[in-house]
């Protein structure tokens, strides 16, 4: 069966079943995709770092070189997109600056530059009073830091937008419900939402920290727990052409990522919750680690907060995984990540189609 004959529904439009529909349609197969709220999931809290270096952890070697790979996979769907719709998604590689507030804060990014040695990042420590415009908008206080060049950002809300464009111009369908069911079948993935029941081939589950719909069985090799964070929007600070800033502070971590015309993000938080909400002082941390950090946010024009549940796995890396027994494969586990590996992700899921 070439990929044209073949059908395809994908449970969940995130930045994950949005990238996996586009690179499904790109290569011929005929796609459905199903969500109450097409990118409202985490992919909407996002900041949209594209950030190797930035979100180096220890003994995770495995994960940077994956990661690695994101820019690039990101600048051909950037390339892939502009041929669709005729405009530019813009990816901005701008570098990181970590700063650490206090002693104890400093060591920790000792501790992280040694990891991050060990890992071959491009790195190098920069001085405020060399480099003056790679600390603007970031308190006096802080006159030292750790720059890493190889990160970059974009825009998830664009990317979004020209994701569900894209898809369009591929005759991607979009049936904007929940599926409450998958039924069981011996050929092909029928599933229900409120209209009825909508009928492949085969499926792939993108719902994020949502886990699988009811009727399909967790398979032994995957599980993912949600973990919620908060973003900030405001207007105010234009740094959009120096580093992303990220500052360890009193052992928490803070990032401002700022875009053109002032426009900032200021994460994130963590915490191990599944409500889909803010705590007033989640919120409160958040800003104050921001003020902190970069004091001309005291007036700054406050936009709004966003929150999503990160898809997290107890190794804290992502997987695909074929449900025993159905012709569903799931992805998810994409953490902090997903934004970053979706194009990656993507061929992963190709992939795993490919070989059914
Ligand atoms: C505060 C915050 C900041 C972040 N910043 C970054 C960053 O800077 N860079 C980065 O790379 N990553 C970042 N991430 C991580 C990234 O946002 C996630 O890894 C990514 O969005 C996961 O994408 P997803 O498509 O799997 O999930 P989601 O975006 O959550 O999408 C899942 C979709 O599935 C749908 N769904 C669920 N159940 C059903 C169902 N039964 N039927 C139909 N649809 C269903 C939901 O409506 C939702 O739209 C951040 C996350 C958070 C929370």
């Amino acid at each position: 069966m070439s990929s044209s004959d073949r059908s395809v529904i994908i449970v969940g439009a995130g930045i994950i079943g949005l990238t996996t529909a586009f690179r499904l349609a790109r290569r011929g197969y005929r796609v459905t995709i199903l969500d109450p709220a097409p990118a409202m999931g985490a992919t909407h809290a996002a900041a949209g770092m594209l950030a190797p270096s930035g979100e180096i952890a220890p003994g995770d070697e495995e994960n940077y070189r994956y990661q690695q790979g994101a820019l690039s996979a990101w600048r051909a769907v950037a390339h892939e997109l502009a041929e669709l719709t005729g405009h530019e998604l813009s990816i901005t590689q701008t570098g990181t600056l970590i700063v650490g507030w206090d002693g104890g804060d400093r060591r920790l990014i000792e501790q992280f530059r040694g990891v991050a040695e060990h890992f071959g990042a491009p790195l190098r420590t920069v001085t405020r009073d060399e480099e003056p415009e790679m600390f603007r908008g970031i308190t006096t206080r802080l006159r030292e830091g750790l720059f890493m060049s190889e990160d970059a950002w974009l825009d998830p809300d664009a990317a979004v937008a020209q994701l569900l464009e894209a898809n369009q111009c591929l005759s991607v369908r979009l049936i904007e419900e929940r599926v409450t069911e998958v039924l069981a079948r011996t050929n092909g993935v029928p599933v229900r939402s409120a209209s009825g029941v909508t009928e492949a081939d085969w499926g792939i589950v993108a719902t994020g920290a949502a886990g699988l719909p009811p009727g399909l069985r967790e398979p032994s090799s995957a599980h993912v727990r949600p973990v919620r964070g908060v973003t900030v929007r405001a207007r105010g600070i234009d740094r959009h052409d120096a580093p992303t800033v990220r500052a360890f502070l009193r052992g928490r971590a803070f990032y401002m990522v700022s875009r053109p015309g002032g426009y900032c993000v200021l994460g994130a938080t963590a915490e191990e919750k599944a409500e889909p909400l803010v705590e007033v002082g989640e919120l409160q941390r958040l800003l104050r680690d921001g003020l902190d950090i970069v004091p001309e946010l005291e007036a700054a024009t406050f936009l709004e907060v966003r929150n999503g549940l990160r898809p997290a796995t107890a190794d804290l890396r992502p997987f695909v995984a074929e449900i025993p027994g159905a012709g569903w494969t799931w992805t998810s586990g994409h953490y902090r990540h997903g934004v970053t590996v979706a194009p990656l992700a993507a061929l992963d899921a190709l992939e795993a189609l490919d070989r059914r």
